[in-house]
C-alpha cells in the first residue's frame, strides 16, 4: 500500500513529493512527512488553508479532519484571528516587555476556569506542564509526579513516560517506560505510572502520598474517548486527603469541549490546568491557570533573592507575545461571545459517529468509531479492550493505513494515528463529504 500510494503520490501531488525529498535532505523534526512512530505514507504539503479545507501544493483540495492537532476550532484563517494577527503585528511584534494583549489573554483563560484564578503564559502544551509540574514540587516541597498509563504529556522527559506508544510492567500497576531514547533514567524511574478510572490507582497514590507532589492527567483521555467524571471526583478526594495537587493536562480538550476546561462537565476542579492549542488562536502557546493561591508560586514579583527556596521559575523569551496573545485572545473572544458553537459541535459529532458506526455496520466492516464534543476516533480492532495498551496491541496497523489512504483519495485528510476533529467552519456538505468518502473506504478495503 506504501508503495502504491507512493507512486500515486508522484503522480497526483509532484511538488508535494519533490518537498518531501527536500525536507529529507534539511529536515530533521519535527517533520510530518515522516513522523516519529509510524512514518507518514501519506505527507500533506499545504499551500493554503481555509475554513475547513486544506489545499496542497498541487492544487488537490481536502476537507481536514486534523484540526491542525488541535488549535484550529474556529477553522482555519479565520477572519477575527487573521484581523487580529495582522493588527498586532503591524504594531510591532513584542515580547520581554510588558504588552496588553498577554493581559487581555491572561484576563479571558482566567475569567473562564473561575473566580481569582491566575494565568502563567508559555509557548506550548509540553512548556506549560513543565511548569504546572514545577510549581506542584515547589509548593509541597515534594520530588516525584504520578500519571497515567497512555497520557501524553508533551515532548519533555517527564511527558514522554509511559505516555503512548510503550508500556511496562502489571497492567494495574505499570512500571515506568520511556517513549524515546535520551530520556533521562532518573525522571523515568522517579515516576508513579497508574491507569484511569482504576481504583487501585487511587490506592497506590494514597500510599504514596509523602513523595507525591502532583497526580498529572488528560480528564477526558482525548486519544481514548474515554471520561470517568466519577473517578475524577474520586481522585480530587484521595488527593486533598494526601496533600497531593491535581493537574489536569487540557491542552487539546482546553476551550474544545467548553468554554473553559473539562472542569465545568466533571462536578470537580484540579489545583491547576495546563493549557495550549486554541488558546494561540494557530499560533505556538500554552498555559498554566489555577486558582491564586496556588499559582502564586510561580509569581516573579518580590525579592529574588529571598524566597528563591519557595518559588517556582517561569521564563521564556516568547511567552506572552504580542501577537500570539493577539491571535488567542481573538479566538477566546469568539469562542465566548457565540457559545452555540460548542452545541453545535457536539451535535455534528454525534451526528458522524452514529452515521460511520451505522456504515461500517452495514459493510460489516470491524471498525469502532468514538467521539464526543469535536473529537472522534475511528479504530480498525477487534475488540473492545479497556486499556490502552490493549488496545494499541489490538490495532490493526494495516486498515487504519488503508483507511487513511482511500479517504485522502476521496478528498478528506486526516492524521492517521491522532484523534479527528470537527471545528466550526465544517458545513453540512463537508460532512456529508466525510460520510461518502468512509462508505466508499470501507468498502474499497474489503474488496
Ligand atoms: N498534552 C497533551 C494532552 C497533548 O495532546 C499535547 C500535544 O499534542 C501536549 C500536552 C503538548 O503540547 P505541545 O505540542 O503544544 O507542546
Amino acid at each position: 500500500l506504501r508503495d502504491t500510494f507512493q507512486r500515486e503520490i508522484g503522480e497526483r501531488a509532484p511538488r508535494t513529493q519533490a518537498l518531501r525529498e527536500e525536507a529529507a535532505r534539511h529536515l530533521v523534526a519535527p517533520t510530518h512527512f515522516d513522523r516519529f512512530v509510524l512514518p507518514s505514507a501519506f505527507p500533506l504539503a499545504v499551500a493554503q488553508a481555509r475554513g475547513s479545507r486544506l489545499r496542497d501544493l498541487d492544487g488537490n483540495e481536502y476537507v481536514d479532519l486534523s484540526g491542525g492537532y488541535g488549535p484550529h476550532i474556529l477553522g482555519y484563517a479565520h477572519p477575527a484571528v487573521v484581523a487580529a494577527i495582522q493588527e498586532a503585528a503591524a504594531r510591532g511584534a513584542v515580547n520581554a516587555v510588558g504588552n496588553p494583549d498577554e493581559v487581555r489573554l491572561a484576563a479571558l483563560i482566567a475569567a473562564a476556569f473561575g473566580q481569582d484564578h491566575k494565568v502563567v503564559l508559555s509557548n506550548s502544551g509540553t512548556e506549560a506542564v513543565q511548569i504546572a509540574l514545577r510549581i506542584a514540587r515547589a509548593r509541597t516541597g515534594r520530588q516525584r509526579v504520578a500519571k497515567f498509563e497512555g497520557h501524553y504529556h508533551g515532548f519533555s522527559d517527564q511527558g514522554l513516560v509511559s505516555s503512548w506508544f510503550r508500556y511496562r510492567g502489571d497492567p494495574r500497576a505499570p512500571e515506568p517506560v520511556g517513549n524515546s531514547a535520551g530520556m533521562q533514567d532518573a525522571v523515568v524511574a522517579e515516576t508513579l505510572v497508574l491507569q484511569y478510572g482504576e481504583e487501585e490507582s487511587l490506592r497506590r497514590i494514597a500510599a504514596h502520598a509523602d513523595e507525591l507532589a502532583c497526580v498529572v492527567l488528560e480528564p477526558m483521555p482525548s486519544a481514548l474517548g474515554d471520561f470517568d467524571p466519577v473517578f475524577l471526583r474520586r481522585l480530587a478526594a484521595v488527593c486533598a486527603e494526601a496533600g497531593v495537587l491535581v493537574v489536569y493536562d487540557e491542552v487539546v480538550t482546553g476551550f474544545r469541549v467548553h468554554y473553559g476546561g473539562v472542569q465545568h462537565l466533571a462536578g470537580t476542579a484540579p489545583d491547576l490546568t495546563c493549557l495550549g492549542k486554541i488558546i494561540g488562536g494557530g499560533l505556538p502557546a500554552g498555559a498554566v491557570v489555577g486558582r491564586a493561591e496556588v499559582i502564586d508560586t510561580a509569581r516573579t514579583s518580590g525579592d529574588p533573592f529571598r524566597d528563591v527556596d519557595s518559588r517556582a521559575f517561569a521564563g521564556g523569551t516568547m511567552s506572552g507575545n504580542s501577537i500570539t496573545a493577539a491571535a488567542g485572545a481573538a479566538t477566546l473572544l469568539e469562542l465566548r461571545d457565540r457559545p452555540q458553537i460548542y452545541s453545535r459541535l457536539s451535535d455534528r459529532t454525534a451526528w458522524l459517529v452514529a452515521d460511520l458506526t451505522a456504515q461500517a455496520g452495514d459493510c460489516g466492516v470491524p471498525c469502532r468509531v468514538k467521539g464526543r464534543n469535536s473529537v472522534f476516533s475511528v479504530a480498525f480492532d477487534h475488540a473492545t479492550p479497556r486499556l490502552v495498551r490493549d488496545r494499541l496491541a489490538g490495532l490493526d496497523v494495516t486498515a487504519t493505513l488503508a483507511f487513511a489512504y482511500h479517504m485522502r483519495r476521496y478528498g478528506v485528510h486526516l492524521p492517521e494515528l491522532h484523534t479527528m476533529m470537527l471545528s466550526a467552519a465544517h458545513s453540512d456538505g463537508d460532512l456529508e463529504q466525510v460520510s461518502e468518502a468512509f462508505g466508499k473506504s470501507v468498502r474499497e478495503m474489503l474488496s
